[in-house]
């Protein structure tokens, strides 16, 4: 039996281990001491491994390229050399006859390495002239992104996953960490056996709750309202560090302005939650020598997902909890590689390394490595605006990569129609999914397991994983496709392998220049900003001598008045929907779907939880079939009765093929990262009569 090194294909955790291998297939994986699981593993990591060797259970792998002739055609196998001529004719037609910003590319966050995604970034801005790239934080955690960068300088988590252990307080708001990063749960585990106090805010009685010392079950939609409650408690009740504030922190005047209103008496019809917890939140967080703030998507996933983000820094900055060990702001990413994309500038504003495509000094510095004139100085645009830009005539080309909007984007009749109103659709990708399946053109890619890179785990970890089996049928690495489509539109790019890649991003990016494939061997790691190769692992945490990544050199405080979500429930739609993860299935459900032992487990995962007095009320029994509807669709799927969901809202994860939630939900975007408000929608839930 070969063994392989590796990362964990799914959540953000990073966790490393050996993938097993007889005959050229995954047979199995060995858990690794790596620097942030320590040996440990989750459900997906021990038993989501056998989708490479093409099980078909859901759906077969991708193994050569196919074309449609016309939308009305049947997909038919056609040569790599066609597909390849087919997708550069129709890019250049597009941009000779609509301009550049006429087509959009994304980047993938889902076993796609550092290196893929670094190459399609240049592709778009290099080759075709636009910075339209994105990925899918932008559905996820853009606002942590946006909103970090805004407060303190960097738009990532502070600390390190290892160092969650080690706090003395958790303040756990809107992150059902058990069902997302299971492995990161025992790093609260543990610091609950250690003594840590840990405060969890959630409108649902999540897992964690359960071992939580404080729960604050907030009504869904008040996260604001509880923010700048807390800050108000803080400020009131003198319990935070003034000497911190005076010299590290800016905007102190104005934000205490804002949150004086913002009593806890003030919020507890807005949050549903007794003003003396709030209170008891706070005297605990403050009190507690190291404490770290962790969140989750029921931060992000609103329209005021980035100021509640950055309202979340700020509770850092007034008790002085930035800038060493054990403390911090966690936005804990969800898939394997969305920090990864991030970093490497798949999104329309940034170049790798966090570098502005609006500064001309930068762009010079890229255009002269690319060896083009110029590069775009608009910033792009972003995957939820493409429903929209396709509606204006603005959008006529799409390269999607290892994403599945059709399955996992918001308001799903608009993104098919989006779709449909194309000239031409590329989809890259190992498995044929709902998206694929609307495109012009499939191009099969190498999976996880059958090529190498560099992934980046949620806390700025660089690892390497390393290829286990060879590729199947005629996939090809996505670099490699990427490469050869610009090659063919008139761009020479030649890559002999990843390293290539992987130092042209050290040269360009200065925060990655000290993290070299030598240091990432085997269990070797490095946390970005790394600036020197004599630096042997970079940052365990950031701000270091409480110096901020601002023009200031000081962190921000920042409060805003809190607004209710935009759905809003009536008679016709009483009730709220909230969508949700579920462990033992990922995503758009493509990779976890098609292992055998996490499909038995789970083969229907796309139950809506309820609470028993709701049911009750609606005659709905437990696990019959229902109807859901919202303003924007109608779906079926089954009932699972659980007082751990709160009475008024329901609960649904988003990788059922059959009643995908997303047909519900709608395009309520934060209007800074245009990011949805997949927690909140208003629906309708019926029993269907003579089931
Ligand atoms: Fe994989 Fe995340 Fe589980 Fe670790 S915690 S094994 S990275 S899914």
């Amino acid at each position: 039996m070969e063994k392989h090194m590796s990362v964990c294909p799914y959540c953000g955790t990073g966790c490393k281990f050996n993938l097993l291998v007889e005959n050229e297939k995954v047979v199995g994986v060995e858990p690794l001491n790596g620097i942030t699981n320590e040996g440990r593993l989750c459900l997906k990591g021990l038993y989501g491994y056998d989708f490479v060797n093409d099980t078909k259970i859901l759906t077969p792998r991708l193994l050569h390229p196919m074309y449609r002739r016309s939308r009305d055609a049947d997909f038919e196998r056609i040569s790599w050399d066609e597909a390849i001529k087919i997708a550069a004719t129709k890019f250049s037609e597009i941009k000779s006859k609509y301009g550049p910003d006429a087509i959009m590319t994304t980047g993938s966050s889902r076993g796609c390495g550092n290196e893929t995604n670094f190459v399609m970034q240049k592709f778009a801005r290099a080759v075709i002239g636009t910075n339209n790239v994105d990925n899918c934080a932008r559905v996820c955690h853009a606002p942590s992104v946006a909103g970090l960068a805004q407060t303190l300088g960097n738009g990532a988590m502070s600390n390190s996953i290892q160092e969650i252990g080690e706090t003395d307080c958790l303040l756990i708001f809107g992150y059902n960490v058990a069902d997302s990063h299971p492995v990161i749960a025992r790093r609260v585990i543990e610091a609950k056996e250690k003594g840590a106090k840990v405060i969890v805010c959630d409108p649902r009685k999540i897992e964690t709750a359960r071992l939580a010392d404080l729960y604050l079950p907030l009504k869904n939609g008040s996260n604001m309202a509880l923010v700048n409650a807390f800050a108000n408690v803080l400020i009131t009740e003198n319990l935070y560090d003034k000497s911190y504030v005076a010299n590290h922190t800016e905007g102190f005047e104005e934000y205490k302005a804002i949150v004086s209103k913002y009593t806890p008496e003030y919020v507890a019809d807005i949050t549903g939650l007794d003003p003396d917890d709030i209170r008891e939140a706070m005297r605990i967080y403050a009190a507690a020598p190291s404490a770290t703030i962790l969140w989750g998507m029921g931060v992000t996933q609103w329209t005021m997902g980035v100021d509640v983000v950055k309202g979340l820094s700020g509770l850092a900055l007034l008790t002085g909890n930035l800038g060493r060990p054990h403390v911090g702001v966690g936005p804990v990413r969800g898939q394997n590689n969305v920090q990864g994309s991030c970093d490497l500038g798949v999104l329309p504003n940034v170049f790798p390394g966090y570098q502005p495509v609006t500064d001309a000094a930068i762009r010079a510095k890229f255009a002269k490595r690319w060896g083009v004139a110029s590069l775009p100085d608009k910033v792009g645009a972003m995957v939820t605006d493409v429903p929209h830009l396709v509606e204006h005539g603005k959008l006529k080309g799409y390269y999607i990569m290892g994403e599945d909007p059709a399955q996992t984007d918001p308001d799903l009749t608009a993104v098919r129609k989006s779709l449909a109103g194309m000239e031409f659709v590329i989809v890259q990708d190992i498995f044929m999914t709902k998206t694929a399946m609307l495109a012009d053109l499939v191009l099969p890619a190498t999976s996880w397991g059958e090529h190498e890179g560099v992934f980046t785990a949620a806390d700025r970890t660089f690892q390497r994983f390393y290829q286990a089996v060879p590729p199947k049928g005629e996939c090809k690495h996505d670099w490699e496709i990427i490469a050869e489509i610009a090659t063919a539109m008139g761009y020479p790019m030649h890559y002999q392998n990843t390293q290539e890649i992987w130092d042209e991003l050290r040269e360009l990016a200065p925060k990655f220049y000290g993290a070299t494939y030598e240091k990432m061997e085997g269990l070797g790691y490095v946390q970005w900003p790394c600036y020197e190769v004599e630096d042997a692992h970079g940052a365990k945490y950031l701000y270091h001598g409480n110096k901020f990544e601002r023009p200031s050199g000081k962190g921000l405080l920042y409060a805003c008045e809190w607004h209710p979500p935009m759905d809003q429930t009536d008679s016709d739609f009483p009730m709220i929907l909230c969508t949700v993860r579920e462990v033992g299935h990922y995503s758009c459900r493509s990779m976890t779907g098609n292992c055998s032992a996490l499909q038995t487990l789970a083969d229907e995962p796309g139950f809506v939880t309820m609470n028993p007095k709701d049911a009750k009320r609606l005659g709905i029994k437990d696990r019959e079939l229902v109807h859901v509807s919202s303003r924007r669709g109608k779906i079926i799927t089954r009932a699972q009765i659980t007082e751990r969901t709160n009475e008024g809202a329901v609960y649904m994860t988003y990788q059922w093929w059959i009643g995908a939630c997303n047909e519900l939900t709608g395009e309520n975007f934060d209007p800074t990262s245009k990011t949805p408000e997949y927690k909140y929608s208003a629906v309708k839930v019926e029993p269907i009569a003579d089931q």
